[in-house]
């Protein structure tokens, strides 16, 4: 049976689907098939992000500006085994790993502890805490090395990436670098038997007494995560104690576990790393389908990933189970879009741009979800054993692959980084390179000479600091410089692109591809910019590199100042993120704050202590308030938020004080009187509402309270409500990316990026409200992503070009309405989008 069409039918039937006529059932995701988990569940928009404030006082927690780096570090002038006391965690019951008999978070540190004090192979770190605050472990696996030989590996592992060349012609260096292999287990927290497979495997490796597996460690350093997501491997869910899928954050780095991951990756340059998920009924081994990452060295890639995965799945048919005769390889197996490698969000396609060959294996036997709940717990037990044997086989079996290969993996990997410090384009593949390979998988990409960022903003530094933690060489211009017309300061940022890891630099600073029609659906997003989307200037040089003296910037210069003279008051403009939480930090501190307009706040001349020491912290600028400036006084925001978990950290981060709502909480008699601003985003729906909270929400809106909405679940709020006269269009549900947009409008629409970000787009008509901002007119407003028009060939992006993407009115209660049809807060991606929905919060709130 042709599976793969089988599902690309049932997934587009699911997507194409008029979200706002029938929001209940036409999210993507409601009924998924059964071996795709989509990436933007319904969650997102259905289920409101609650926590411990929804029923207690109004929450003061806010979150703090995001932890640098995790300060581990595999250069330690030590040996191995590098054997540390973990701390034991209390013995918790409700760890969801129980039921399936498997190990739950708070024995893993005991059986590390235990396992580094019988063998000198094993090593036990933390590398890493959790959202929730857990600890993340790293251990490694190795024949024992004296500290000298650890620095050799240390010099040769950055010979690999600093000078190929000389990496390639050293003899020791190929007979002695020991072959670095990662395993992540468990990213989601509900697919749990990674982590055990991982521990068997690690546990084998370390008591073996066989010869092979000696001189196997002697040639070899596996690494494992053992569980990346410990908040989900207790509460049994997908993601982590903040809400967010760790495996979507590899753009982004929002997250403490993905930024473990990216630094572990980083630092251990393995050959090889697999990424242990769940349950897709028949095991899934990667590598994907197309449309492939433009900007990967695919050849390197897939020479290795596709024979590695056979050996795979040779492993699992050897454990005679009736439920692992074979597996599912989408780039053999399924049809082109069913699962794909194109964004750079997911561990494994991250760590290929690293140097890795990455692959993402799904053990088969679903144990999560409802049938948690609802099947025998023998059966249960008996499905994690097989997923327990499935996990251990894969990692076996890829060990094996990156031993046996391992002078091809070093030269590929030599090779990778080569050709990105030569700025070679990548070659041309031919159709056949290995079994399957044809022109529908073939993507490239022509990578610029440069990329120049210029300095000064918190968005430029954010973007800068962002790129050397994930290893992308950033230069900064000793001089001022012109090129192709523009003139540079000194101090302004340079990439050029000549580096070993060019991909990544590319993949993360690109404005991407509208890849609509090259594939009918897309597994997760295809569509992310960080050089588009996070606030900063970023301009790229498609064949000259700057004349310019530079040297490499460790770090983004601080980018904060109080540029006004003495006794005069301040002005700060509200222009990123940092700038909304300076103003939310100082009227934390009691200062009497005005406004000009939606975007400049007003800072009285005796608070220029306070502007001082926030300027420092948070990188943003005060200005001279002209003689005379007089603004509108206003307050901190009481904000009732029915938002996603994504929304809601973004709304702490940058320092409002939210109370999360739900239909439950306002159906319990949530008290509305002493609120500012309702947010309606997710899991929140008028007509669900009883009686008596419907009433409570119509008074809120007849004494003029504020409204913010976002998505289908906002819009659907406006209409029944009646909060805006505005009509809302929905385009295709899993529609998705970076869209050019015009500003027009006062609130969101003056200085705001052209470009926003889209998922299940929707724009508004009618008359009655303001166009704040409209989708480009004249060419698709879709610059980069996937949208593809519904089956009647409406409702995609040439109908949305030039309509209004959000507006902003005054409701018939006289409040202030904002509707956005964007995605301005997505899993904390777009970072420029932040202050501009801020601005509207400050504006629904006064
Ligand atoms: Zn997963």
């Amino acid at each position: 049976m042709d599976l793969s069409r089988t599902l690309t039918g049932i997934g587009a039937a699911l997507l194409a689907t008029a979200l706002l006529a029938n929001p209940a059932a036409g999210a993507p995701g409601d009924t998924p098939p059964s071996t795709r988990d989509f990436g933007n569940g319904p969650e997102r928009n259905e289920t409101a992000a609650v926590d411990e404030a929804s029923t207690g006082a109004f929450s003061a927690r806010t979150l703090d500006v995001p932890p640098a780096a995790s300060t581990w570090s595999l250069r330690s002038h030590r040996g191995y085994p590098r054997q540390n006391v973990l701390p034991v965690q209390p013995e918790n019951p409700d760890d969801r790993s129980i039921k399936l008999g498997l190990v739950p978070y708070h024995s893993i540190a005991p059986k590390l502890n235990a396992l580094q004090k019988s063998s000198n192979r094993v090593s036990a770190e933390i590398a890493g805490k959790s959202a929730g605050g857990r600890d993340l472990y790293l251990v490694t696996v190795t024949a024992p090395e004296s500290p000298w030989e650890a620095a050799r590996q240390d010099h040769w592992r950055a010979l690999i990436e600093e000078n190929p060349g000389a990496a390639k012609r050293d003899r020791s260096l190929r007979a002695g670098y020991k072959t670095p292999v990662w395993i992540n287990a468990n990213i989601h927290g509900n697919e749990w038997e990674g982590t055990d497979g991982a521990l068997r495997v690690i546990e084998r490796l370390a008591t073996a007494t066989d010869p092979a597996t000696a001189a196997f460690l002697k040639r070899s350093r596996v690494y494992v995560s053992v569980s990346l997501n410990p908040d989900g491997r207790v509460a049994g869910t997908r993601a982590n104690g903040a809400g967010f899928d760790i495996n979507r954050d590899f753009a982004t780095n929002s997250q403490p576990e993905s930024r473990m991951a990216r630094d572990v990756v980083i630092a251990t340059q393995p050959f090889v790393m697999l990424d242990e998920h769940g349950y897709t009924g028949t095991t899934l081994i990667e590598p994907a389908t197309p449309p492939h990452g433009q900007n990967y060295e695919y050849d390197l890639y897939i020479k290795h990933a596709l024979p590695n995965a056979l050996g795979m799945e040779k492993a699992i048919q050897q454990l005679g189970h009736a439920e692992t005769t074979r597996a599912d390889i989408p780039f053999r197996d399924y049809a082109p879009g069913d699962w794909d490698d194109w964004p750079p969000i997911f561990t494994p396609m991250y760590a290929i741009y690293q140097g890795a060959v990455g692959h993402t294996v799904e053990i088969p036997l679903r144990v999560n979800n409802a049938d948690y709940n609802n099947l025998p717990v023998e059966e249960l037990q008996r499905r994690s054993r097989i997923n327990t044997d499935v996990a251990a086989a894969t990692i076996e079996a890829a060990l094996t692959y990156a031993d046996t290969n391992r002078g091809t993996l070093l030269t590929d990997q030599i090779e990778q980084f080569r050709r990105g410090w030569a700025g070679e384009p990548s070659p041309v593949i031919p159709d056949g390179f290995v079994d399957g390979f044809g022109p529908e998988d073939r993507y490239s990409t022509t990578f610029p000479r440069a990329y120049v960022i210029p300095a000064g903003t918190p968005a430029a530094a954010r973007l800068v600091d962002h790129l050397i933690a994930n290893d992308v060489r950033v230069r900064k211009a000793l001089s001022g410089f012109t090129l192709n017309g523009h003139r540079y300061d000194r101090g302004d940022y340079v990439v050029d692109m000549r580096q070993p890891k060019r991909g990544l630099a590319n993949v993360l600073l690109e404005a991407g591809r509208d890849i609509s029609d090259l594939v009918p659906q897309m597994y997760d997003i295809s569509g992310w910019s960080n050089g588009l989307l996070w606030g900063a200037s970023v301009d790229s040089s498609r064949t000259a590199y700057p004349r310019v003296a530079t040297r490499a910037a460790a770090k983004a210069d601080p980018t904060g100042s109080v540029d006004a003279p003495r006794g005069r008051d301040l002005l700060l403009k509200l222009r990123d993120g940092n700038d909304v939480r300076a103003v939310n930090e100082l009227l934390d501190q009691g200062i009497k704050l005005s406004r000009t307009d939606a975007s400049t706040v007003v800072v009285p001349a005796d608070a220029r202590p306070e502007a001082s020491s926030i300027a420092r912290s948070l990188g943003v600028r005060f200005t001279a308030a002209p003689r005379g400036t007089k603004g509108e006084v206003f307050d901190r925001p009481v904000i009732a938020a029915a938002v996603s978990a994504d929304e809601l950290f973004v709304l702490r981060q940058m320092g409002f004080e939210v109370r999360t709502v739900s239909t439950a909480v306002l159906n319990a008699g949530f008290d509305l009187s002493g609120v500012d601003t309702l947010i309606v985003s997710s899991g929140l729906s008028y007509t669900a509402l009883n009686a008596a909270a419907k009433a409570a929400v119509d008074a809120y809106l007849t004494r003029g309270g504020g409204v913010l909405t976002r998505g289908a679940t906002g819009a659907n709020f406006n209409a029944a409500a009646k909060v805006l006269p505005a009509v809302a269009t929905a385009g295709r549900g899993d529609a998705n990316g970076v869209v050019a947009v015009t500003g027009e409008g006062p609130i969101v629409g003056a200085g705001s990026p052209v470009h926003s970000f889209v998922y299940s787009p929707i724009w508004f008509t009618g008359t009655g409200f303001t166009v704040e901002q409209r989708y480009r007119a004249g060419a698709t407003p879709l610059v980069a992503g996937h949208w593809q028009p519904g089956d009647t060939g409406t409702n995609g992006p040439a109908q949305a070009a030039g309509q209004a993407a959000v507006v902003s009115g005054v409701t018939a209660g006289g409040g202030n309405a904002v509707l956005f049809g964007t995605e301005p807060l997505f899993r904390a991606h777009p970072k420029g989008l932040f202050a501009p929905y801020a601005r509207a919060l400050f504006w629904t709130a006064s």
